[in-house]
């Protein structure tokens, strides 16, 4: 257990300091080895000192040995001193003077040689005896020379001490090879030991080195292997895969760069997701918008793309129509709501005149919109995209969510593709129904023209809707233009217009035919209900027209109902066959075509009719009357 946690300490270590952490327990090892040589070395140091010592003792004791020998043929030269041809008395006396000095040393030397206590008595007895067996043979020596018999009778004494010293002598011998020989034995054992101990701490670093390293491989192997299968899991694309290897080596650091890069590769890819569903987002919102033929549609499709950008932030479209530059919500987020701006006028819009979106974190903040402070529910976060049309700003989009919870990237990204998308749909719808508003309506009056009435009539026709056709043509205004001129006669018929269109209803429509013509259809009005309403115009107008104090001028007006004739030409031909009743029977009323006979198919057909033909006619009749 204990091993356990010191690995689990080990472990984490850089490689670098475990291969020191090794190199280190290596170095101990040799130290140890080294330690145990070195405690060796000294006993074998001294074994070796013994040795020579002995065999130095030995030496000198073989020297003192052959001395003690010579000293005795000194005692018997002088015996023969002058007798035997070359032996003279100096001559004795120097080989004795050598030899004894020699002897003398040589025991001295022995004595003062430091051995063991068990040498050392037979080397001082040894030492004792060849001092006493020197004086000895100094003083036969003396003695031979100066008395021949003497010398001879004192010879026994002498053997005496010769035998003595030379039983010493061969004692000490005898002692020191005895020693010498335990010397070298305990010498040769202790070599012994030396070499074991040496063998024990050369394994025992050895063994310590191959553990260490192998528990070094063994822990880098392991990492590896784990490191190489989350590599592995990644590459087939596991891309939530991450080493738990969280080591301060360089396997942890080669761990930290795999989930790294792992990382880096999951937000590529998640930014890969996200661009392809911005892209499937917003070619979902083009097509939803392109199905939009209308504006009210296409803020459906605002509406619900708001729920798609964010469940969690209130939205709005507040737009500015084109006549009025107030702002008024167009699309609010279908569950939240809207957030309820406060801005009223698209260019009080801090987003709508920088010209770019603007994101608020928190409404109180010294930099935010201030028609987004104090709001009831407390601080908020904001998001204002304008909406432009060609350069034209149209309105703005407005989210807002909790206080420091803004639209994330992705989400702001989205609404600004709405923003975009909205602005370049509303704008196309508007100037669309500019256009057909424009081929549809009379520049003058503002009134339909006379081919939306045509078309008008041929639909409700065909629909079989029950409406009733008034024709009309203002009376003598040829001559209005001649008296108050051109503009007064624009402005006559501006205000006819005016008249008529206060005494409609909705549903009904209102054309000027061409000229001072008009022609108005009374949706679900029979033809009694027309000639009501005719006179009440005509009430009007006289009423206006007394009012604004203008030139005076009356109207004549031809009715039928739709289900007078087969086909909206014939229609048309019998209102007019009865406004030209109305002009020869005097001007300024209505004749209902009722009591006519029906119209001849053949006379003059619906698209054919021409105002001016039709005013000469009644001028010839005016006269014919007239006259
Ligand atoms: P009647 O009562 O028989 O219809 O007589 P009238 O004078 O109204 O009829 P006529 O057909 O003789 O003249 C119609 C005049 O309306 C001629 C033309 O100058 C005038 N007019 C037609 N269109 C306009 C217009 O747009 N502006 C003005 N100021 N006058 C117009
Ligand atoms: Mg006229
Ligand atoms: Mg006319």
């Amino acid at each position: 257990m204990n091993k356990l946690r010191a690995w689990a300490r080990f472990a984490p270590l850089p490689l670098t300091v475990k291969l020191m952490a090794v190199n280190i327990l290596l170095v101990v090892s040799l130290a140890a080895v080294v330690l145990v040589a070195w405690r060796m070395l000294p006993a074998e140091a001294d074994a070796a000192a013994d040795v020579i010592l002995l065999t130095t003792a030995q030496r000198t004791n073989q020297n003192a040995d052959m001395l003690h020998g010579a000293l005795r043929a000194d005692v018997l030269a002088s015996l023969l001193a002058g007798q035997a041809p070359g032996v003279t008395i100096a001559s004795v006396r120097q080989s004795l003077r050598t030899h004894a000095q020699e002897f003398r040393a040589e025991i001295g030397r022995l004595n003062k040689m430091p051995l063991k206590a068990e040498a050392r008595h037979s080397v001082v007895e040894a030492y004792i005896s060849g001092l006493h067996y020197l004086a000895v043979a100094e003083q036969h020596v003396e003695l031979g020379l100066s008395d021949r018999k003497a010398g001879l009778a004192a010879l026994p004494v002498f053997e005496g001490a010769f035998e003595e010293a030379k039983v010493a002598i061969s004692r000490q011998a005898d002692e020191l090879a005895r020693a010498s020989e335990q010397v070298q034995t305990a010498s040769r054992a202790a070599a012994q030991e030396a070499q074991r101990w040496l063998a024990l701490a050369a394994a025992v670093s050895v063994l310590v080195g191959w553990v260490c390293v192998a528990l070094v491989a063994r822990s880098i192997r392991r990492s590896l292997i784990a490191l190489s299968e989350v590599a592995v899991a990644i590459a087939e694309g596991d891309l939530e895969r991450r080493s738990a290897v969280a080591t301060e080596d360089e396997v942890g650091e080669l761990a930290g760069s795999i989930n790294r890069m792992a990382d880096r590769l999951h937000e590529m890819i998640d930014r890969t997701r996200r661009d392809a569903e911005q892209g499937a987002f917003g070619r979902e919102l083009v097509e939803a918008l392109e199905m939009a033929d209308s504006e009210p549609r296409a803020h459906a499709v605002v509406a619900r793309a708001m729920r798609e950008i964010s469940p969690a932030h209130a939205m709005e479209l507040l737009l500015a129509d084109s006549s009025n530059a107030q702002l008024e919500r167009a699309a609010e987020h279908p569950e939240l709501g809207a957030p309820g701006c406060r801005v009223d006028a698209a260019f009080s819009c801090s987003a709508v005149r920088r010209g770019h979106t603007l994101q608020f974190t928190h409404s109180e903040s010294l930099n935010a919109c201030p028609a987004l402070r104090g709001r009831p529910e407390g601080a908020r976060s904001a998001a204002c995209v304008p909406v432009t049309f060609m350069g034209r700003a149209l309105g703005v989009l407005h989210a807002t969510g909790a206080a420091n919870m803004p639209l994330s990237g992705h989400q702001l990204h989205r609404l600004n593709a709405l923003g975009a998308q909205a602005g370049s749909r509303i704008g196309t719808v508007r100037a669309f129904e500019r256009t057909q508003l424009q081929a549809a309506t009379d520049s003058l009056t503002g009134l339909a023209n006379r081919r939306t009435a045509e078309a008008r009539m041929r639909q409700w026709f065909h629909e079989g809707r029950s409406f009733s056709v008034v024709m009309c043509d203002l009376d003598h205004f040829k001559r209005l233009n001649d008296t108050h001129g051109h503009p007064a006669g624009d402005d006559a018929l501006r205000s006819f217009a005016e008249t008529v269109r206060a005494c409609a209803r909705g549903q009904d429509l209102l054309a000027r035919w061409g000229g001072e013509e008009f022609a108005f259809l009374l949706a679900d009005a029979k033809a009694e209900d027309a000639m009501a309403w005719t006179e009440r115009v005509r009430q009007h107008l006289a009423q206006a027209l007394r009012t604004r104090a203008k030139p005076v001028f009356t109207a004549s007006f031809g009715v039928t109902h739709a289900s007078a004739a087969p086909t909206p030409e014939l229609l048309v031909r019998r209102a007019d066959d009865a406004l030209y009743r109305a002009k020869a029977e005097g001007r300024d009323r209505a004749v209902l075509a009722d009591a006519l006979p029906p119209a001849d198919p053949d006379l003059l057909p619906f698209a054919g009719r021409n105002a001016s033909e039709h005013s000469a006619s009644l001028d010839l009749q005016m006269l014919a009357t007239e006259d």
